[in-house]
């Protein structure tokens, strides 16, 4: 296992092409722009090494014997799959934000889950070659960035229907030693401080779309891959100082960029798929629940920070023993244990799979996202209720810091006297990261949008039986 040292020389080593704000980022490690990031990720390396959480951070490897860090693990058992769960609220606690590496850990699962049906049932040998890569990946302790999303183009049209080809990530050519591919993806977390993306379809897929059923690993510096970093909430704080941006250290989600994919060649032991369309739908969903089962841990752990700081402003404010506060804190530990309740359920209604490792229960992982993306809202509505206005209208640290103007500041925005000036902003400051732009949009978008699961929810319900259950008491027979 790397510590968090070794994860940061190792991306030293690594020279992907990355532009952020019309200029070329040489260093991820080193730009204040992408350190942040890499600090986040750099949470789930050191953590690893630290014999407090060896139990949730690392496991014995089904495929070697040895010790890895578990975003290297194929679950075997619903403990581990409620162990995910701990681990990502505790990481979340530690960094108020999203550390990333989850993405590749859900698309490992869910590769190993789907190549072994399509070997199963076509006759290829693509487990075995994933089994091989995830040993690769084990060893070398490799955080890998999980790439399912494509820009899409118009979301009525199926990929081949597009008035572009390359709206979907898609095979533009076989040969001996291996594909070519073309297209871009959309949204990736944590891809410029990762080492490798895992690639796999987007949507369900038609025979006319077969060159759109590919999955394959590429390093993120392979020739032909050019990120491009998206812009986050008030992220040029970052380069003016420490209390605006309010989670120095750590910043805002996990550092989304567009990864372009200019005819990137990728040899035959990296495909896991090869048009085998049939498959698509499938691997999304199980990827996706895998994904949606996370958002009970990491979320909760980032609202276990934003119910921290809307207690201490209350306490900053002078109204910590207010009825009205007492109870718009109690919701927001409602709301937040709720969806904490349906991850761990989720994995502890998880099953053994055909391949050998464990997957989520469907139906209850994609109710905790749905879940999510409306308790993050509230908890952020009530966070800014309780705060106050000021976390909209504080002035610049470059003028707290003044000394014409931060007397001003340190006497008129005191509250409390018996807390400093400087930490009701700094705790105003963090509250506003937290709970605005970028930071919420994950909780919509992140793992699919509100109506993808809706339309699981639909599909995993049996809704005959509960009519036959409502029928039997009302005795109706038919
Ligand atoms: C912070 C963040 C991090 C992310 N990280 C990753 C990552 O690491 N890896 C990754 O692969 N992806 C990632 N995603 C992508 C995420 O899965 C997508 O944002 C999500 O699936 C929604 O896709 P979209 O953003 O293209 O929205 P759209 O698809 O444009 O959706 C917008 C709206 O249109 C609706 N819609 C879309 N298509 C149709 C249709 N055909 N019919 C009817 N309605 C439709 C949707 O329901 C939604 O309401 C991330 C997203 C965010 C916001």
């Amino acid at each position: 296992m790397m510590n968090k040292e070794q994860y940061i020389e190792s991306l030293r080593k690594l020279k992907p092409i990355i532009y952020c704000n019309g200029e070329r980022i040489e260093s991820v490690v080193d730009h204040p722009m992408t350190r942040p990031h890499v600090n986040s990720a750099a949470m789930t390396y050191e953590l690893a090494c630290q014999p407090e959480y060896e139990d949730l951070m690392t496991v014995t490897s089904s495929l070697t014997g040895k010790k890895i860090n578990r975003f290297t693990h194929i679950h075997q058992s619903t403990e581990d799959l409620v162990k995910k769960v701990k681990m990502l609220r505790m990481i979340g606690q530690k960094t108020g934000t999203c550390f990333q590496r989850c993405v590749g850990f859900d698309a490992l699962n869910s590769t190993f889950i789907v190549t072994h049906k399509v070997d199963k049932e076509c006759g290829t040998n693509y487990h075995q070659r994933f089994v091989e890569y995830m040993k690769y990946v084990q060893e070398n302790d490799l955080m890998i960035a999980g790439s399912m999303t494509d820009v899409k183009g118009e979301r009525s049209k199926k990929p081949g229907q597009q008035a572009d080809p390359d709206l979907y990530v898609h095979i533009v050519e076989r040969r001996d030693d291996g594909i070519v591919i073309r297209g871009a993806k959309a949204h990736q977390t944590g891809m410029v401080n990762s080492h490798e993306m895992l690639i796999l379809p987007t949507t369900n897929l038609g025979p006319d779309d077969k060159d759109y059923a590919v999955a394959c690993a590429v390093p993120v510096d392979a020739p032909g891959v050019i990120h491009i970093f998206g812009r986050q909430t008030n992220d040029q704080r970052r380069l003016q100082g420490d209390i605006d941006t309010g989670n120095a250290e750590y910043a805002i989600v996990g550092g989304e960029t567009l990864t372009v994919l200019n005819d990137v060649f990728v040899p035959w032991e990296r495909v896991f798929m090869c048009g085998e369309y049939q498959y698509a739908q499938e691997y999304v969903e199980t990827f996706a629940a895998y994904h949606r089962q996370n958002y009970g841990g990491c979320k909760v752990g980032v609202a276990d920070v934003i119910i921290g700081a809307t207690a201490a402003m209350a306490e900053y404010n002078g109204v910590p023993n207010a009825s009205h506060i007492k109870d718009k804190i109690i919701e927001m530990i409602h709301l937040a244990e709720t969806m904490y309740n349906c991850s761990i359920a989720c994995s502890a209604e998880g099953q053994k799979t055909l391949a050998g490792n464990y997957y989520v229960n469907t139906l209850l992982a994609n109710t905790v996202k749905l879940n999510c993306t409306r308790f993050m809202y509230e908890i952020s509505r009530l966070a800014h209720d309780v705060a106050g206005g000021f976390i909209a209208t504080l002035p610049y640290e470059a003028d707290y810091k003044s000394p014409v103007t931060g007397p001003y500041i340190e006497k008129y925005f005191a509250a409390n006297p018996k807390v400093p000036t400087e930490h009701r902003i700094r705790m105003a400051r963090l509250l506003e990261n937290m709970t605005g732009g970028t930071a919420l949009a994950e909780s919509m978008h992140g793992a699919g949008s509100p109506q993808a699961m809706r339309v699981m929810l639909y599909r995993e319900t049996n809704l005959e039986h509960k009519k036959s259950l409502a029928k039997k008491l009302a005795k109706i027979e038919e």
